[in-house]
């Protein structure tokens, strides 16, 4: 449910970007709407689809979610119920924002620049964590479920958050919506516009296309800072990848707080997203812990 309403707090694209994916949805023979110009597109294929239907090919070349993706979201709901292959397809995209595709009669290079947001069980059963203590799965069978996503994807991922389940007082809470600190959607979207806004001021981009060089300008930390995320690194052994998208996620975070300098808070949290059992990250909205 959350996955789904990211679109309503993306910012609008920009009409080069709109142009693009009515384009895309053009080849891919889509119906044009016009209500949703300049809405970011938002694909969830089923973990059932063939790799064509995912990634694009063909004998006579289809145009992939990945490409009917571009510029909006990409969600892969239960993650590990993919095929393995098409995961490992994903991370070229996720670097390049492109994805190339040979055949016999023909080789094309289609765009495919999507925030991917993917939600998995902790185990097949679900339960696993359960205060309840529901789950029944053996450890070596949730070791096999947690193996099916590899490594380097999951290092292209920015944020792992823990969403415990919802008791039935959180329930309520949530459906009278009167809790305290909520914003909505459109409240959200101008903090997220106005954070976006900030990034092309600064770099003419939004921060996840940084360069290394541009990183280099618009990342700085404190010599102290830069010491503890060096110091992170070796402890967790984050890769080289792992620390340029550290830094990136935590000048996003300064940009929301309106900070001109990324903050020792900023950082720490950034980190704290590649490790969702230490952060605490919950489900919006609710006091942490929840
Ligand atoms: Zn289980």
């Amino acid at each position: 449910m959350l996955a789904s309403r990211i679109c309503t707090i993306l910012p609008p694209m920009d009409e080069s970007g709109a142009l693009a994916v009515a384009a895309l949805r053009s080849i891919a023979a889509k119906a044009f709407k016009p209500e949703y110009w300049r809405v970011p597109p938002f694909r969830a294929p089923h973990h059932t689809a063939s790799a064509v239907a995912l990634v694009g090919g063909g004998s006579t070349l289809k145009v992939g979610e990945i490409t009917l993706a571009h510029n909006g979201v990409l969600f892969f709901d239960e993650l590990p119920e993919f095929s393995p292959k098409v995961l490992e397809v994903l991370r070229e995209p996720l670097e390049s924002g492109y994805i190339s595709i040979s055949r016999a009669s023909y080789q094309v290079r289609l765009p495919a620049r999507f925030q991917l947001i993917a939600a998995m069980n902790p185990c097949p059963c679900g339960y696993l964590g359960d205060t309840e203590g529901r789950c029944r799965c053996s450890t070596e069978k949730v070791r096999q479920y947690q193996a099916r996503v590899s490594g380097p994807l999951l290092d292209r991922i920015d944020m792992h958050v823990n969403v415990s389940s919802l008791s039935d007082y959180d329930r309520e809470r949530l459906l009278k919506g009167n809790q305290k600190n909520s914003e909505n959607s459109e409240e959200i979207r101008a903090r997220v516009t106005q954070a976006s806004a900030r990034q092309f001021a600064r770099a003419g981009k939004n921060n996840a296309f940084l360069s290394q060089a541009e990183m280099r300008k618009h990342c700085k930390l404190s010599s102290e800072d830069e010491q503890r995320l060096k110091q992170a690194m070796q402890q967790f052994k984050l890769s080289t990848r792992a620390f340029f998208r550290i830094l990136k996620m935590a000048r996003t975070i300064a940009d929301l707080d309106d900070a001109t300098d990324i903050g020792r808070s900023h950082l720490m949290e950034a980190i704290a997203f590649r490790f969702p059992q230490q952060s605490g990250a919950s489900f919006p909205g609710l006091p942490p812990g929840q």
